[in-house]
C-alpha cells in the first residue's frame, strides 16, 4: 500500500473507532505490521490478548492476528460479543500441523500400548484450532501458551503418568528439558508416518506431536555461532519454539513477553540477538535505542500468515460495523466451544495453582 492509501485507511479506521467508542476493541498480536499495531487498542502475545478479550465489555472484538487466536477470543467471548478477523485466510503453519482426525487416529493407535483414557493427558499449545482444543478439553487436558507451558506441564504430570503434548515438538522438548524429563522418557509422534513399532511409546512419559513453527525453526546453531563471532559480548535471547540445539546455546529463552521485558530491562549499551519473528525484533530495536537489537537470523524470518493483514483489511471489516454488518465473523460451534473452553480454563487453573 502506498502512503496515501495507508493514510486513507487509517483515517477511516479512526472514524469508526470514534463512532463506536467502547463497543469496539481492536487487538493486535506483536507480529502484526506496524501500521496495524499503531491503530490497535492493545498489542500483546497470545496469553495477554486472550485475557484482554475475556475481560472486555466491547460488543465487537476485532482480532488482528491469525485465525486460531481469533477463535480463542471467540471461545472466551461473553454472550452478545462478536469476534471478527480482518483476514480469514490468516492461518498458522503450526496450528495446521494437527487436526482432530489425526489426533483421533493417534489416540486409537496409542491405545494399543497404554490405557489412553486413564494414563495419557493431552496438553495443547494455544496455537491449535478450536476443534483440537475441544478434543483436549474433552479428555480432561489443558491448553498452554509459551509462557505457561512449564506450569501446565507440571500440572498435567501431577494428574497423569503420561502427557501428550501438541503440536510444537520443540516447545515440548524445551519445556521437558527445563523440567528435567530425560530424553529416554520422550517419544515423538509423526502423524504422517505413524510408527508400526510402538515399544518406545509404551515406555514414554511424554509423547510429542511432530509439529513446528516455520518461523522459529529457521534459527540454527550456526546463527548463534555467527553472531557471537561478529558481535563479541552479544547476548542471545530466543523463543522456546526454537530448536533445542539453539535454545541450548542461547543466554535467555522465553515467551514473546519475556523477550520484550528482558531486552527492555537490560542496561544501556547491551547488544541483543533475538530469535523470534522479525516484526517484533524490528519494533524492539526501535523502542530500545540505547541498546543494539537485531535478529539472530540472516535473513530475519517473517511470519507470512501474520503479514497478510493490511490496514485496508482492517478498514474493510470496521466499515460494516456502524450499520451492524459483521464482516469476518469468527464462529465456534457450541459443542466445540464447551470442550475448548474447558481446556483453556484448566490453563488458568494451572497458572493460578503454580502461584
Ligand atoms: S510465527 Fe509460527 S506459530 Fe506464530 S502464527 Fe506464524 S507460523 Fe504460527
Amino acid at each position: 500500500m502506498g502512503d496515501y492509501q495507508l493514510e486513507e485507511a487509517a483515517t477511516k479506521i479512526q472514524e469508526v473507532k470514534e463512532k463506536l467508542g467502547e463497543d469496539l476493541l481492536i487487538l493486535a498480536h506483536h507480529y502484526q505490521r506496524d501500521e496495524i499495531v499503531a491503530v490497535a487498542d492493545f498489542r500483546g502475545d497470545s496469553l495477554e490478548l486472550s485475557r484482554r478479550a475475556a475481560d472486555s465489555d466491547a460488543r465487537w472484538i476485532v482480532f488482528c492476528g491469525v485465525h486460531f487466536m481469533a477463535e480463542t477470543a471467540a471461545i472466551l467471548a461473553r454472550p452478545g460479543q462478536q469476534v471478527l478477523i480482518p483476514r480469514e485466510d490468516a492461518g498458522c503453519y503450526l496450528a495446521h500441523s494437527v487436526d482432530r482426525v489425526q489426533l483421533l487416529d493417534a489416540w486409537e493407535r496409542l491405545s494399543q500400548v497404554m490405557h489412553v483414557e486413564r494414563e495419557l493427558l493431552p496438553v495443547a499449545y494455544v496455537n491449535t484450532t478450536a476443534e483440537v482444543k475441544a478434543f483436549v478439553g474433552e479428555k480432561g487436558g489443558a491448553c498452554c501458551t509459551s509462557s505457561s507451558a512449564n506450569q501446565v506441564l507440571t500440572w498435567a504430570f501431577e494428574r497423569s503418568p503420561r502427557v501428550f503434548f501438541l503440536p510444537d515438538q520443540y516447545l515440548g522438548r524445551n519445556t521437558a528439558s527445563a523440567l528435567g524429563i530425560p530424553e529416554e522418557e520422550i517419544a515423538l509422534w509423526d502423524p504422517h508416518h505413524p510408527p508400526q513399532d510402538l515399544s518406545r511409546f509404551k515406555r514414554a512419559r511424554l509423547v510429542l506431536w511432530r509439529g513446528a513453527c516455520n518461523v522459529h525453526v529457521r534459527f540454527l546453531p550456526q546463527d548463534v555461532a555467527r553472531v557471537r563471532r561478529e558481535q563479541p559480548g552479544v547476548l542471545v535471547v530466543v523463543h522456546p519454539e526454537c530448536r533445542p540445539e539453539v535454545v541450548a546455546l542461547a543466554d535467555e529463552v522465553g515467551s514473546t513477553s519475556y523477550i520484550i521485558r528482558t531486552v527492555k530491562n537490560s542496561p544501556p549499551g547491551t547488544v541483543w540477538a533475538v530469535g523470534t519473528e522479525q516484526r517484533l525484533v524490528a519494533r524492539l530495536a526501535a523502542e530500545n535505542l540505547d541498546k543494539l537489537v537485531f535478529s539472530l537470523g540472516d535473513p530475519p524470518p517473517y511470519c507470512s500468515y501474520m503479514s497478510l493483514t493490511r490496514l485496508s483489511d482492517l478498514a474493510r471489516v470496521l466499515a460494516g460495523l456502524p450499520s451492524g454488518e459483521e464482516r469476518g465473523r469468527v464462529e465456534v460451534p457450541a459443542e466445540v466451544r464447551a470442550g475448548a473452553r474447558a481446556a483453556l480454563d484448566r490453563m488458568w487453573e494451572a497458572i493460578r495453582a503454580s502461584g
